[in-house]
Formats: C-alpha cells, sequence, structure tokens
C-alpha cells in the first residue's frame, strides 16, 4: 500500500515569481565571504533577477519602485547548505527513537518506508521538509530517497535548491521492487526530473554493504556520463567498517576506492569509522565529505574525525540527515553540534571553531554538493541565495562576535528573511511560497494513516 494522494494537492504547480525588479538590503550587518568570516557593517546589497549586483556598496541609494528592506539590529549572510537529507523521512520524525541503526533501518524505517513510501509521501515529506529548512534559513540541501522527482518538484515548489539523488540498492526498494530494478528506475528519473535552475539531479547508493561492488561501479559510470554526483552513506558504523572487511578485505573508503569511487563527483556521507590511511585517502582525493553529527550522536554511531579532515584538507560539508534519525532540520543547531562534539572528542577547546562550522555549513557545503559556484558565499554575480537573521533577541544581545552568535546562540527560528535565486522564499518568518496551513493539514491526513498501520502492525506482533 502506498499512500493515497490528495489529488488536488499532489498536482499543485510551482506559483509564480512575483519577486520587484530589484530588492535593496539596507543596515545592519554582513558576513560576504565565509572563507573568511568577516562580519562588517552593512551598507547596501542589491539582488536584481535571480543575481546580486552589488555586494555591502556604500555608493547604492535605494530608487522608487526598489524593493527596501531594513536589515537594522540584522545580519545578512549567505543561506545555509544543508549537504546531506532524505527529506521525506520528516513523514517518519518520530516513529523510532533511541535504538541503533541497524534496528532502527530493518525493524521500523525500511518496513514503513516499504509500506507508504510511494511518490505523495515522498513529494509531501519533502514539501515538509523544504518549508521547514527555507524557515530555519537553509536555502540549498542534498537529498538523497525514492521517487526523486516527486522530491525535487516538491522543492521547486517551495523555492529552494535541491540536488536530487536517486536512491540505489541491489534490496528491493519502494520505487524499485525487483532487485537489481534500479537501473530503470534510474533512467526513469533522469528523464522525468525537472528541467530547472534550482534542480540538478544526482545518484544516491545506499551504501557500500546494500550495494554491490558491481552497482557502485555502474552508478559511478553513470553519473560521469550524465554529469551529476553520486552520494553514499561510508564508514558510518563500527559494524559497517568490519562487514566490508569481511566481504571485500578492506576497510570502507579503501573498498570505494579501489573501484574508482573517491573522484571529485562523489560525496562521501557520515565517514565515522575512518582509518589513519582512509583520512588521509579522504583528504588528498577530490571526493567531498558530508558530517552530520546529530545523526551520528542520536543513533550513536560515533563521532567523525572532523577536525582531522579539516586539518588535513578534505572538502566537508555539513548536513542534517533525515529528520526521522535527527529529529529536525535545523542547521543552525548542527553547526552548534559539530563544533561542540569536535570540542569534547578532542579534548580540545580550540577544535572545530565557529568559523569552521560556518564554512561547512555555507561556502563548503555547496562545494560539497556541487553548487560552490553559484551560492555558498555572497559577492557580485553570484545568485542572491542569502538569510536574513534577526539579532533583535535576548539570547542574541548583545553583539561581541556575531559569527559566535550564528554558531553558538543562534537558532532556525532567528532567521526573517530567505531569498534564493533572488525569490523571497520566507519573509518576516513566513513561507511566501505555498499554503503551509494547507500543507499541514494534507501532513496531518497522511501521517494518521501511517499511525493506524503501524499501530495495526505493532498489534499483530
Ligand atoms: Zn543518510
Amino acid at each position: 500500500m502506498n499512500a493515497r494522494p490528495n489529488k488536488d494537492f499532489f498536482a499543485s504547480a510551482v506559483a509564480a515569481d512575483r519577486s520587484p525588479a530589484r530588492v535593496v538590503l539596507t543596515n545592519g550587518l554582513i558576513l560576504a565571504d565565509p572563507s573568511v568570516c568577516n562580519v562588517e557593517p552593512h551598507y547596501a546589497t542589491v539582488i536584481e533577477g535571480d543575481a546580486l549586483t552589488a555586494v555591502n556598496a556604500q555608493e547604492i541609494q535605494p530608487g522608487p519602485g526598489d524593493h527596501v528592506l531594513d536589515c537594522s539590529g540584522c545580519l545578512i549572510a549567505p543561506g545555509l547548505v544543508n549537504a546531506h537529507t532524505h527529506a521525506a523521512m520528516s513523514l517518519l520524525r518520530g516513529v523510532a527513537d533511541d535504538v541503533a541503526l541497524d534496528r532502527w533501518l530493518h525493524e521500523y524505517i525500511f518496513p514503513a518506508e516499504a509500506r507508504f513510501a510511494g511518490e505523495y509521501f515522498v513529494y509531501l515529506g519533502t514539501k515538509l521538509s523544504a518549508v521547514e529548512m527555507a524557515l530555519s534559513g537553509t536555502t540549498a540541501f542534498a537529498d538523497g530517497y525514492f521517487h526523486m522527482e516527486h522530491a525535487a518538484r516538491a522543492a521547486e515548489e517551495v523555492g529552494l535548491r535541491i540536488v536530487a539523488a536517486q536512491g540505489i540498492l541491489d534490496v528491493p526498494a519502494p520505487d524499485a521492487a525487483q532487485p537489481g530494478a534500479w537501473r530503470r528506475r534510474v533512467d526513469a528519473f533522469l528523464a522525468d526530473c525537472p528541467r530547472s535552475p534550482l534542480v540538478k539531479p544526482a545518484l544516491f547508493c545506499h551504501s557500500p554493504y546494500l550495494c554491490s561492488p558491481e552497482t557502485l561501479k555502474e552508478a559511478y559510470t553513470l553519473a560521469a556520463e550524465n554529469g551529476v554526483r553520486l552520494f553514499c552513506h561510508v564508514a558510518e558504523t563500527a559494524w559497517e567498517a568490519t562487514e566490508i572487511l569481511k566481504r571485500f578485505s578492506a576497510t570502507p573508503a579503501t573498498h570505494l576506492h579501489s573501484l574508482g569511487l573517491l573522484g571529485e563527483r562523489f560525496t562521501a556521507v557520515h565517514a565515522v569509522h575512518l582509518s589513519e590511511d582512509e583520512i588521509d585517502l579522504l583528504a588528498r582525493s577530490q571526493a567531498s565529505v558530508v558530517h552530520c553529527p546529530e545523526c551520528n550522536m542520536k543513533l550513536a554511531s560515533g563521532a567523525a574525525p572532523v577536525a582531522e579532515l579539516l586539518r588535513r584538507g578534505a572538502l566537508v560539508g555539513l548536513g542534517s540527515d533525515g529528520a526521522a534519525s535527527n529529529n529536525n532540520l535545523d542547521l543552525f543547531e548542527e553547526m552548534r553540534t559539530a563544533s561542540l562534539l569536535a570540542k569534547l572528542v578532542n579534548s580540545d577547546p580550540t577544535a572545530l571553531d565557529a568559523r569552521a562550522a560556518l564554512k561547512m555549513a555555507t561556502l563548503d557545503g555547496a562545494r560539497a554538493i556541487g553548487l560552490g559556484s553559484e551560492c555558498g558565499s555572497l559577492a557580485e554575480g553570484k545568485s542572491a541565495d542569502l538569510i536574513v537573521v534577526d539579532f533583535n533577541q535576548p539570547h542574541l544581545t548583545p553583539v561581541y562576535d556575531p559569527a559566535s552568535h550564528l554558531v553558538f546562540s543562534a537558532k532556525g527560528s532567528d532567521v526573517r528573511d530567505v531569498f534564493v535565486r533572488g525569490r523571497q522564499v520566507v519573509a518576516n518568518r513566513r513561507v511566501t511560497t505555498v499554503d503551509v496551513d494547507a500543507l499541514l493539514a494534507e501532513v496531518r491526513l497522511l501521517s494518521a494513516e501511517i499511525d493506524r498501520e503501524l499501530r495495526a502492525k505493532r498489534a499483530r506482533t
């Protein structure tokens, strides 16, 4: 049984963008370049169409017809980049907590997905997550799941950028019932994925333990032929490291390297249980890494050696992973946790400082998922993907170091305005692009159905 779609809701279209010709942001503070993280007094930043045509320019005066956004008491920053999630899983948030990854996957998540994760589930759950992410300052996300053309459509309707990575497993999946049917599914996805400047298609192999060497190699070849990225969970748990060693006489990252995967279009998600050699391998390779600290902590998977990966020059972005194993998509929390966890496990209060965490959540996250030339920093000619964070709050006053505030004190709910490709997706803490009340009503209907089924299943066992 797949979730039954509300046909009218499922068929909703991308609303027309009625953005004014020119938006001029004035006053406040600005952090334009996360590679240096300097915060400066802000004069004027101009959005024309989808691009930034001036960033912190002193000479700009707003004219008649301009939409002027006063940012007094606020900080303007690049939009946050969630470099790894499974957005539709917000519909399974809270279904199972406080269990280990293997039980969580095999006893709860895989059976629930097999039963419910049809096209409508993916569309609705991704739309819900895109709204949650927009409201907490995320402007781009990399998503790995099933029926990904519908995830792409949902993100586009909300107005966020998505790197939509179609899931690949050797075991039956919600959109490829027969083992090995993933190839047909990938072909259909690549043909049907919406053509939009907000959408980049990609592929997502679940893991080296659920994808054979042949599948991994074929997926990488397909990614190269189609000019798209390939994502994969790698070395998430100690069990995986032992299992891959048993099956292939190699550690997980070494195994993938031997298959030729650690190239510039490859992103390794988690990278928790790495040997010294694997840390070197990932740092030297063109591949990127995504750190998901809250999910790793919640499932007790371990702590990725992020400070060491960064010290050796690896490119590392930050991800929430799915809402069912986090249990929210707030990248502000993820930045704070990444920094605190690195300090704890290294017994070093200088490890992964606020600026390093900010860079991972913006520019390096964008680079890690193939969007570095478009977003992640604020510069003339780059896409206008930015957030305005309201510092007029008790927990953000006074301000001595704004970058520290962003990582250690701010929350997603402090984001006042969000622009993606020049379009204002959030205005004064409200989503402008979709009807959020109608969306929540649809989610409640579907979750009631899921809840009934899960209770009935538990009663039978
Ligand atoms: Zn994941």
